[in-house]
């Protein structure tokens, strides 16, 4: 039996990039008057670079800058600001949706009493608020989060899930991660833990070979759905 259900962030518990960052860009250019918008299929071939300066500023130099732009450093400066806070606005704002079965599983854990925790190397700030505005307080105090500076090394590093398998005294085997990308998947696996894959828009052509099984996304009933129990009779693959 499973002790924990340690859930990973951006594109597990919402899909942080698509309806998040990508909208909050759309909202930046908008409120500085550009004829900017960043669709969903463009958005994930700017995703290939890293870095929400470098992806604008690779955008504009593709496309061309606005004629009135003199100082390119200052305006891609204003822009993050103004997207940076426009995206904590829609996170603290509930105005994220939740991905399918994530609120139906965390419920299923609650009543089995099985812990849960999330863990993330983005923003403290914003993954506390997700699990806070989207899950609601009560749901939120069952959950550790684990985010942000809290370890040196990012994902794939297994980092993250050594700490909160420390943090919450449990041994490897009795924790069961939910991924939706590569990085994540191999954090997990390097850390001894059994992982699932929950795909998400912008990871689904990634391979997930080592996990422990891969689902469109946990769902909700009446289309087809991921129990609690579903998971905890996942096999291990090694
Ligand atoms: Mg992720």
């Amino acid at each position: 039996m499973i002790k924990a259900l340690i859930f990973d962030c951006d594109g597990v518990l919402v899909d942080t990039e698509r309806d998040g960052h990508r909208v909050a860009f759309n909202q930046a250019f908008a409120a500085m008057s550009l004829d900017v918008t960043w669709d969903v299929p463009l958005y994930g071939e700017l995703l290939k670079i890293a870095g929400g300066k470098e992806r604008m500023r690779s955008y504009f130099d593709t496309v061309g800058w606005p004629v009135a732009v003199a100082d390119r450093d200052g305006f891609i400066k204003e822009l993050h600001r103004l997207k940076t806070d426009l995206f904590m606005k829609l996170i603290e704002g509930g105005q994220l949706p939740l991905r399918s079965g994530i609120r139906r599983i965390v419920d299923e854990a609650i009543a089995a009493s099985v812990r849960l925790a999330v863990c993330s190397t983005s923003n403290e700030r914003a993954v506390t608020a997700i699990v806070r505005t989207l899950l609601g307080p009560d749901r939120r105090r069952r959950f550790e989060i684990f985010a942000g500076d809290i370890v040196s090394k990012k994902k794939p590093d297994p980092e993250i899930y050594n700490l909160a398998r420390e943090r919450m005294n449990l041994a490897a085997p009795d924790c069961l991660v939910v991924e939706d990308s590569r990085n994540g998947l191999l954090a997990a696996k390097a850390a001894g833990m059994r992982c699932v894959i929950t795909m998400s828009g912008y990871t689904a052509c990634e391979d997930f070979s080592e996990a422990d099984a891969v689902f469109p996304e946990l769902g909700d009933p009446p289309g087809r759905f991921v129990t609690l129990r579903d998971l905890q009779e996942v096999p291990s693959r090694a």
